[in-house]
Protein backbone atom coordinates (compact mmCIF):
# COMPACT_ATOMS: atom_id res chain seq x y z
CA UNK A 1 0.00 0.00 0.00
CA UNK A 2 2.83 2.69 1.18
CA UNK A 3 4.30 3.52 -2.45
CA UNK A 4 6.28 6.28 -0.65
CA UNK A 5 4.78 9.48 -1.77
CA UNK A 6 3.07 12.03 0.43
CA UNK A 7 -0.22 14.03 -0.58
CA UNK A 8 -1.90 16.77 0.80
CA UNK A 9 -4.72 19.35 -0.06
CA UNK A 10 -6.02 22.50 1.99
CA UNK A 11 -9.54 24.31 1.75
CA UNK A 12 -10.85 27.94 2.88
CA UNK A 13 -14.52 27.32 1.73
CA UNK A 14 -17.01 26.77 -0.26
CA UNK A 15 -18.74 29.95 -1.19
CA UNK A 16 -18.55 33.53 -3.54
CA UNK A 17 -15.31 35.29 -2.19
CA UNK A 18 -15.47 38.89 -3.05
CA UNK A 19 -13.07 39.64 -5.66
CA UNK A 20 -10.90 41.73 -2.59
CA UNK A 21 -10.40 38.68 -1.05
CA UNK A 22 -9.85 35.76 -4.03
CA UNK A 23 -5.81 36.25 -3.64
CA UNK A 24 -5.30 36.69 0.18
CA UNK A 25 -7.56 33.24 0.64
CA UNK A 26 -5.78 32.23 -2.10
CA UNK A 27 -2.35 32.68 -0.41
CA UNK A 28 -3.75 31.37 2.97
CA UNK A 29 -4.61 28.34 1.59
CA UNK A 30 -0.82 27.99 -0.02
CA UNK A 31 0.57 28.75 2.93
CA UNK A 32 -1.37 26.19 5.04
CA UNK A 33 -0.81 24.12 2.43
CA UNK A 34 3.57 24.92 2.85
CA UNK A 35 2.90 24.14 6.32
CA UNK A 36 1.57 20.45 6.05
CA UNK A 37 3.62 19.82 3.18
CA UNK A 38 6.67 20.65 4.96
CA UNK A 39 6.25 17.76 7.72
CA UNK A 40 5.33 15.35 5.12
CA UNK A 41 8.37 16.32 3.19
CA UNK A 42 10.61 15.36 6.15
CA UNK A 43 8.61 11.97 6.81
CA UNK A 44 6.46 13.32 9.56
CA UNK A 45 2.87 11.76 9.56
CA UNK A 46 -0.63 13.02 8.04
CA UNK A 47 -2.48 13.14 11.42
CA UNK A 48 0.57 16.00 12.32
CA UNK A 49 0.03 17.58 8.80
CA UNK A 50 -3.62 18.15 8.44
CA UNK A 51 -3.47 19.26 12.24
CA UNK A 52 -0.86 22.00 11.57
CA UNK A 53 -2.13 23.09 8.58
CA UNK A 54 -5.98 23.63 9.79
CA UNK A 55 -4.59 25.32 13.01
CA UNK A 56 -2.22 28.22 10.53
CA UNK A 57 -5.93 28.59 8.72
CA UNK A 58 -7.89 28.84 12.39
CA UNK A 59 -4.99 31.63 12.93
CA UNK A 60 -5.64 33.38 9.48
CA UNK A 61 -9.05 35.87 10.35
CA UNK A 62 -9.41 35.73 6.99
CA UNK A 63 -11.18 32.50 7.11
CA UNK A 64 -14.29 31.20 9.02
CA UNK A 65 -12.47 29.25 11.20
CA UNK A 66 -10.84 30.07 15.17
CA UNK A 67 -9.89 34.07 15.07
CA UNK A 68 -11.99 34.85 11.42
CA UNK A 69 -15.47 32.71 13.06
CA UNK A 70 -18.64 34.55 12.33
CA UNK A 71 -21.23 35.57 14.86
CA UNK A 72 -24.16 33.11 15.60
CA UNK A 73 -28.35 34.93 15.86
CA UNK A 74 -27.15 36.14 19.26
CA UNK A 75 -23.90 37.59 18.11
CA UNK A 76 -21.35 34.99 20.05
CA UNK A 77 -19.04 33.10 18.00
CA UNK A 78 -19.42 29.09 18.38
CA UNK A 79 -16.66 27.25 16.48
CA UNK A 80 -16.92 23.27 15.92
CA UNK A 81 -14.03 20.78 14.10
CA UNK A 82 -13.37 17.52 13.97
CA UNK A 83 -10.16 15.21 12.98
CA UNK A 84 -9.72 11.77 12.20
CA UNK A 85 -7.01 9.38 12.16
CA UNK A 86 -7.16 6.90 9.18
CA UNK A 87 -4.89 4.14 10.48
CA UNK A 88 -6.76 3.35 13.52
CA UNK A 89 -10.15 5.21 12.56
CA UNK A 90 -9.94 6.74 15.62
CA UNK A 91 -12.15 10.32 16.28
CA UNK A 92 -11.50 13.49 17.69
CA UNK A 93 -14.27 16.53 17.65
CA UNK A 94 -15.22 19.34 19.75
CA UNK A 95 -18.53 21.33 18.90
CA UNK A 96 -20.27 25.05 20.23
CA UNK A 97 -17.03 25.67 21.80
CA UNK A 98 -16.18 29.86 22.72
CA UNK A 99 -13.15 29.93 24.21
CA UNK A 100 -10.38 28.05 21.99
CA UNK A 101 -7.91 29.69 20.18
CA UNK A 102 -7.96 26.56 17.84
CA UNK A 103 -10.49 24.29 18.37
CA UNK A 104 -8.56 21.59 15.84
CA UNK A 105 -6.18 21.24 18.62
CA UNK A 106 -8.81 19.79 21.39
CA UNK A 107 -10.19 17.63 18.66
CA UNK A 108 -6.77 16.15 17.94
CA UNK A 109 -6.48 15.74 21.92
CA UNK A 110 -9.31 13.69 21.75
CA UNK A 111 -8.11 11.49 19.34
CA UNK A 112 -7.23 8.56 21.69
CA UNK A 113 -9.99 8.90 23.82
CA UNK A 114 -13.23 7.31 24.35
CA UNK A 115 -15.80 10.43 23.40
CA UNK A 116 -15.58 11.34 20.00
CA UNK A 117 -17.03 14.68 20.25
CA UNK A 118 -17.45 17.12 23.37
CA UNK A 119 -19.08 20.14 23.53
CA UNK A 120 -19.32 23.17 24.98
CA UNK A 121 -18.58 23.72 28.43
CA UNK A 122 -17.26 20.07 28.75
CA UNK A 123 -15.10 20.22 25.12
CA UNK A 124 -13.58 23.81 26.88
CA UNK A 125 -12.41 21.44 30.59
CA UNK A 126 -11.03 18.71 28.21
CA UNK A 127 -8.91 20.90 26.57
CA UNK A 128 -7.78 22.66 29.50
CA UNK A 129 -7.09 19.85 31.31
CA UNK A 130 -4.76 18.69 28.50
CA UNK A 131 -3.11 22.11 28.08
CA UNK A 132 -4.58 24.34 25.30
CA UNK A 133 -4.32 27.90 24.76
CA UNK A 134 -7.93 29.02 25.81
CA UNK A 135 -8.98 32.77 25.76
CA UNK A 136 -9.79 34.57 28.11
CA UNK A 137 -12.68 35.76 26.99
CA UNK A 138 -14.71 34.23 24.71
CA UNK A 139 -13.58 34.97 20.86
CA UNK A 140 -15.09 37.57 18.87
CA UNK A 141 -17.07 37.45 16.02
CA UNK A 142 -15.19 38.30 12.79
CA UNK A 143 -16.72 40.65 10.11
CA UNK A 144 -18.83 38.86 7.78
CA UNK A 145 -17.40 38.88 4.65
CA UNK A 146 -20.63 38.32 2.76
CA UNK A 147 -19.15 35.39 1.43
CA UNK A 148 -21.23 33.00 3.29
CA UNK A 149 -19.31 29.59 3.79
CA UNK A 150 -15.44 29.95 4.81
CA UNK A 151 -15.07 26.03 6.83
CA UNK A 152 -11.14 25.01 6.43
CA UNK A 153 -9.75 21.84 5.98
CA UNK A 154 -7.33 19.38 5.13
CA UNK A 155 -6.47 15.77 3.92
CA UNK A 156 -2.95 14.27 3.56
CA UNK A 157 -1.10 11.34 3.10
CA UNK A 158 2.19 10.41 4.52
CA UNK A 159 4.84 8.57 2.92
CA UNK A 160 3.64 5.51 5.40
CA UNK A 161 0.63 5.17 3.33
CA UNK A 162 -1.00 6.42 6.65
CA UNK A 163 -4.18 9.69 5.58
CA UNK A 164 -6.02 11.97 7.96
CA UNK A 165 -8.54 14.42 7.60
CA UNK A 166 -9.60 17.49 9.78
CA UNK A 167 -12.30 20.64 9.30
CA UNK A 168 -12.80 23.22 11.48
CA UNK A 169 -15.35 26.13 11.22
CA UNK A 170 -17.31 29.41 12.69
CA UNK A 171 -20.38 27.73 11.38
CA UNK A 172 -23.03 29.41 9.59
CA UNK A 173 -23.11 33.47 10.09
CA UNK A 174 -26.63 34.00 12.30
CA UNK A 175 -27.54 30.62 13.12
CA UNK A 176 -29.62 29.82 16.39
CA UNK A 177 -27.36 29.64 19.40
CA UNK A 178 -25.77 25.80 19.72
CA UNK A 179 -26.17 25.00 16.21
CA UNK A 180 -24.15 22.20 14.92
CA UNK A 181 -23.68 21.50 11.40
CA UNK A 182 -21.46 18.95 9.88
CA UNK A 183 -17.91 20.30 9.86
CA UNK A 184 -17.45 17.89 13.59
CA UNK A 185 -19.44 15.12 12.63
CA UNK A 186 -17.68 11.85 11.16
CA UNK A 187 -19.23 11.12 7.65
CA UNK A 188 -21.06 14.36 7.31
CA UNK A 189 -17.73 17.03 7.10
CA UNK A 190 -14.73 14.54 7.23
CA UNK A 191 -13.54 11.08 7.05
CA UNK A 192 -10.37 9.43 6.65
CA UNK A 193 -9.66 5.34 6.56
CA UNK A 194 -5.99 4.06 5.46
CA UNK A 195 -6.64 1.69 1.95
CA UNK A 196 -9.66 4.09 1.09
CA UNK A 197 -8.56 7.80 1.01
CA UNK A 198 -9.62 11.08 3.40
CA UNK A 199 -12.14 13.68 2.67
CA UNK A 200 -12.92 17.36 4.13
CA UNK A 201 -16.41 19.04 2.98
CA UNK A 202 -17.96 22.71 3.23
CA UNK A 203 -20.69 24.42 2.47
CA UNK A 204 -24.28 23.44 3.85
CA UNK A 205 -24.04 21.80 7.17
CA UNK A 206 -27.27 20.65 7.47
CA UNK A 207 -27.57 19.39 3.61
CA UNK A 208 -23.96 18.02 4.42
CA UNK A 209 -25.12 16.29 7.02
CA UNK A 210 -28.52 15.25 5.94
CA UNK A 211 -26.79 13.58 3.19
CA UNK A 212 -23.49 12.09 4.99
CA UNK A 213 -21.47 13.70 2.18
CA UNK A 214 -18.51 12.45 3.27
CA UNK A 215 -19.47 8.67 3.36
CA UNK A 216 -20.98 9.06 0.25
CA UNK A 217 -17.59 10.57 -1.47
CA UNK A 218 -15.99 7.31 0.93
CA UNK A 219 -17.77 4.74 -0.89
CA UNK A 220 -17.27 6.77 -4.10
CA UNK A 221 -13.43 6.48 -3.54
CA UNK A 222 -13.56 2.43 -2.89
CA UNK A 223 -14.46 2.17 -6.80
CA UNK A 224 -13.63 5.34 -8.80
CA UNK A 225 -11.03 7.24 -9.28
CA UNK A 226 -10.14 10.64 -7.17
CA UNK A 227 -12.10 12.89 -9.79
CA UNK A 228 -14.52 10.77 -10.23
CA UNK A 229 -15.09 10.23 -6.84
CA UNK A 230 -15.06 14.13 -5.97
CA UNK A 231 -18.20 14.34 -8.17
CA UNK A 232 -20.53 12.61 -5.75
CA UNK A 233 -20.94 15.76 -4.38
CA UNK A 234 -23.05 16.98 -6.45
CA UNK A 235 -26.56 14.85 -7.23
CA UNK A 236 -27.25 15.51 -3.35
CA UNK A 237 -26.33 18.59 -3.13
CA UNK A 238 -28.48 19.66 -6.28
CA UNK A 239 -31.38 17.55 -4.65
CA UNK A 240 -31.55 19.51 -1.62
CA UNK A 241 -30.71 22.84 -3.52
CA UNK A 242 -27.65 23.22 -1.24
CA UNK A 243 -23.76 24.25 -2.18
CA UNK A 244 -20.64 22.26 -0.95
CA UNK A 245 -17.04 21.64 -1.98
CA UNK A 246 -14.80 18.82 -1.29
CA UNK A 247 -11.03 17.83 -0.74
CA UNK A 248 -10.14 14.48 -1.01
CA UNK A 249 -7.72 11.81 -1.64
CA UNK A 250 -7.72 8.33 -2.36
CA UNK A 251 -5.02 5.48 -1.41
CA UNK A 252 -2.71 6.20 -3.25
CA UNK A 253 -2.57 9.93 -3.00
CA UNK A 254 -4.42 11.02 -6.12
CA UNK A 255 -6.10 14.55 -5.19
CA UNK A 256 -9.83 15.19 -6.35
CA UNK A 257 -11.49 18.96 -5.51
CA UNK A 258 -14.82 20.00 -6.53
CA UNK A 259 -17.85 22.49 -5.82
CA UNK A 260 -20.79 23.61 -6.81
CA UNK A 261 -20.20 26.93 -5.06
CA UNK A 262 -19.22 30.10 -7.21
CA UNK A 263 -15.77 29.77 -5.33
CA UNK A 264 -14.09 26.88 -3.66
CA UNK A 265 -10.63 28.27 -2.11
CA UNK A 266 -8.10 24.94 -2.24
CA UNK A 267 -4.74 23.99 -2.77
CA UNK A 268 -2.90 20.66 -2.92
CA UNK A 269 0.67 19.24 -3.31
CA UNK A 270 2.03 16.16 -4.41
CA UNK A 271 5.32 14.68 -3.28
CA UNK A 272 7.82 15.44 -7.33
CA UNK A 273 5.05 17.54 -8.43
CA UNK A 274 4.24 21.38 -7.96
CA UNK A 275 1.78 23.07 -5.55
CA UNK A 276 -0.92 24.25 -7.20
CA UNK A 277 -3.91 26.59 -5.52
CA UNK A 278 -6.92 27.87 -7.22
CA UNK A 279 -10.49 29.73 -5.62
CA UNK A 280 -12.20 27.29 -9.04
CA UNK A 281 -11.43 24.49 -10.24
CA UNK A 282 -12.67 22.35 -12.78
CA UNK A 283 -14.19 18.71 -12.60
CA UNK A 284 -14.53 16.99 -15.49
CA UNK A 285 -17.29 14.49 -13.75
CA UNK A 286 -19.24 17.72 -13.03
CA UNK A 287 -22.85 16.88 -13.14
N1 LIG B 1 -20.26 23.47 6.76
C1 LIG B 1 -20.16 24.53 7.73
C2 LIG B 1 -21.33 24.48 8.67
O1 LIG B 1 -22.42 24.24 8.22
C3 LIG B 1 -20.14 25.87 7.10
C4 LIG B 1 -19.08 26.07 6.08
O2 LIG B 1 -18.71 25.16 5.36
O3 LIG B 1 -18.59 27.19 6.00
O4 LIG B 1 -21.15 24.73 9.83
Amino acid sequence: MADGRWSIAVHGGACRIPAALQVPRREGCAAALEAGRSILERGGGALEAVKTAVCLLEDDPLFNAGRGSVANADGEVEMDAGIMDGATLDVGAVACVRFLYNPVEAAHAMLREPPILLVGAGAEAFARAHGIAECKEAMRPAAPCGSGHDTVGCVARDREGHVAAATSTGGLAGTLAGRVGDAPLPGCGFYAEDGIGAVSLSGDGEAIARTLLAARVMRALETMNASAAAAAIFKPMARLGAEAGVILLDRDGAIGIAHNSPHFAAAYAREGLAPVSAIVWDNEHAR
